[in-house]
């Protein structure tokens, strides 16, 4: 069962999200501040992170490159959820090194097929470059 982080400071948006997730089988862990989010990412090696990009404490923007930047979880999906449908949001997020991006608020048929098909995507490489490394799928 993939395990998902959400790093989201606003309780309605990470409730929300956190019961939809659940509810599509997926295990969840909540951050709600972007250093916060990088610990996490750190202590549990979620599948996924669903990254808010306004937070308090550090930003979206530089928690997605300090996870970037730590050769040890790099290769976790970053998803930036921002609530600016500005137009450059989606370069600014892929520029700090997020894997993709969508809106909020969410429509949920869209960005669970983004999530399954980050989660697949990285499931082939993790598949191909797990040679020499012992399964450590389990939980
Ligand atoms: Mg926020």
């Amino acid at each position: 069962m993939a395990l998902i982080l959400i790093v989201e400071d606003n309780e309605m948006n990470a409730d929300m999200l956190s019961r939809r997730l659940q509810r599509a089988g997926y295990q969840v862990l909540l951050g709600t501040d972007g250093q916060a989010g990088v610990e996490l990412t750190r202590q549990h090696r979620p599948d996924l992170v669903l990254m808010d990009m306004s937070l308090p404490v550090m930003d979206g923007w530089t928690a997605t490159r300090v996870i970037k930047a730590d050769a040890s979880i790099a290769h976790i999906p970053v998803m930036a959820l921002t609530a600016h449908a500005v137009k450059g949001e989606r370069e600014k997020a892929l520029g700090a090194g997020c894997d993709d991006y969508d809106t909020k608020p969410v429509e949920w048929a869209r960005l669970s097929s983004k999530i399954a098909l980050l989660l697949s995507r990285n499931a082939v490489a993790g598949g191909a470059a797990a040679s020499g490394g012992s399964s450590q799928g389990g939980r």
